[in-house]
């Protein structure tokens, strides 16, 4: 499996995007700011969104790249999300006010077809098979587990701390975890506020790991990066744990 890392920033400036994932050039995984590095032939090769949640930073991309390629594509787009995501999609985003109905559009063949998903679903995508992942945070969220036949990730999508999350990865263990780690630990009460984890509370999630997997950190707040790394290094020393970074490219 390839994952392309478009965006895995919790905000934006020069250089830095939000959460888009590119899994073999046609499942995007998150749709933030990131979608805008993809050039239109990418963007027309894309067969299936998963979305965590409505939080603009991870849907912003969507609206916008259905416009652009609204003349190019040649067969729908499958979107899965959880319920009330879809709900917020369509009442919040495409409503002809904040956007064109584009799950409508064009009438004869709509370019998005919107699937609502539950935790615990399994899905067949093309080689892919996906797990629908519990996930902590103040509006409906999920993560997901992506496996093929040789490789397999989880991304928790944004949370907090998360324990039905774990026994789910010791089961499945998938060799890779991409996890939100959004704040210094100075700000605690914020991120269960929020819904996203620290360094202390990542180090003690990850107190119920039952096997070696390689940590991936992502969702730092700007201007955050190196404090939340500084902290995280004496915290994490028993594990395999580093920072994702903006457009690398992970072959699994
Ligand atoms: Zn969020
Ligand atoms: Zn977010």
């Amino acid at each position: 499996m390839n994952i392309e890392i478009l965006g895995c920033s919790g905000g934006i400036g020069k250089n830095l995007k939000t959460t888009t994932f590119l899994i073999n050039e046609s499942l995007l995984l998150d749709a933030g700011t990131g979608v805008e590095l993809l050039t239109l032939e990418q963007m027309t090769a894309i067969r299936q969104v998963l979305i965590t949640h409505a939080h603009l930073d991870h849907i912003v991309g969507l609206p916008l790249m259905l416009a652009t390629i609204y003349d190019a594509h040649r067969q729908p787009i499958d979107l899965y999300a959880l319920p009330e995501v879809i709900d917020a999609l369509q009442q919040h985003i495409f409503n002809w006010t904040l956007w064109p109905d584009y799950t409508v559009l064009p009438e004869e063949q709509p370019i998005v077809r919107l699937h609502k998903i539950s935790v615990g679903d399994r899905l067949a995508l093309d080689e892919i098979n996906v797990t629908v992942l519990p996930s902590e945070h103040p509006t409906p969220t999920c993560g997901y587990l992506l496996a093929d036949n040789h490789s397999s990730f989880a991304f928790s999508g944004d949370t907090g701390c998360n324990d039905a999350l774990w026994p789910i990865l010791n089961r499945l263990q998938p060799q890779l975890l991409i996890i939100d780690v959004s704040f210094t630990n100075e700000l605690d009460e914020l991120a269960k506020l929020s819904g996203h984890l620290t360094p202390a509370q990542l180090a003690e999630q990850l107190s119920r790991l039952e096997y070696d997997c390689e940590i991936l950190i992502t969702h730092l707040k700007p201007g955050f990066e190196e404090a939340i790394m500084q902290q995280c290094q004496p915290l994490l020393v028993s594990h395999n744990a580093r920072r994702l970074l903006h457009n690398e490219r992970i072959s699994l």
